[in-house]
């Protein structure tokens, strides 16, 4: 049975979507303020796997209850997967889009192929680690269009669409981390629930 995990958050956008979807299980969420934890540790780790479970285990360690964290960026294939990892410090906050629009300059739209990831990492009772993955793939467009979303979003074309000119109901249909919670969910409820 589980009915009480943290996430190593406090970020209330994220608390509050993965609210939503764990809810029909009967699991509460709660933030790492909740939970009287204020662990910040270095994200050195190479992957969306190692930084997830980085942050994951060590709130783990201060609560020894069942934690999930996630991580999370956009790899675009001209420049080798860049910026990967590295998306939230890619530069400042807010130059994000104008920064990637630069480094692509002149790159034809057939070659702006991306895709956001999410990791999310989920750690049980006893201290194991489990890896969920989600992906979404697009285009980086050559303007940014649209008022919605944070972050790319602007310059992610999904179709004919950015992320920034849809709902976040349908974005939450689609997006990486509407998958990788997906995979969350499904195990949670085979493990827990049924
Ligand atoms: P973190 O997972 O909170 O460390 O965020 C990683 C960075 O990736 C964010 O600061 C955003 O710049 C970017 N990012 C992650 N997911 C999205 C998304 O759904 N839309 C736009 N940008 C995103």
């Amino acid at each position: 049975m589980l009915n009480k995990l943290v996430m190593a958050t406090n970020n209330q956008n994220k608390l509050f979507e993965v609210r939503q979807i764990l809810s029909p299980l009967g699991i509460d969420v709660l933030s790492q303020k909740e939970a009287g934890v204020s662990v910040n540790p270095d994200e050195n780790g190479s992957t969306f796997e190692e930084n997830s479970k980085i942050k994951a285990m060590a709130v783990y360690s201060e609560v020894h209850m069942p934690v999930i964290a996630d991580d999370s960026g956009i790899c675009v294939d001209f420049l080798g997967g860049a910026p990967g990892i590295y998306s939230a410090r890619y530069a400042p906050k807010g130059c994000e889009c104008e920064k990637l629009l630069a480094d692509l300059d002149g790159v034809e739209y057939e070659k702006r192929t991306a895709h956001f990831v999410c990791v999310i990492t989920f750690v049980d009772t006893d201290g194991n680690p489990y890896s969920l993955r989600g992906e979404c793939s697009g285009h980086i467009g050559f303007e940014k269009c649209g008022a919605n979303g944070f972050g790319y979003d602007p310059i992610f074309m999904y179709g004919d669409s950015s992320f920034a000119e849809i709902s976040s109901d349908e974005k939450n249909k689609v997006s990486h981390r509407a998958k990788a919670l997906k995979s969350l969910y499904d195990l949670l409820n085979e493990r827990y629930c049924d």
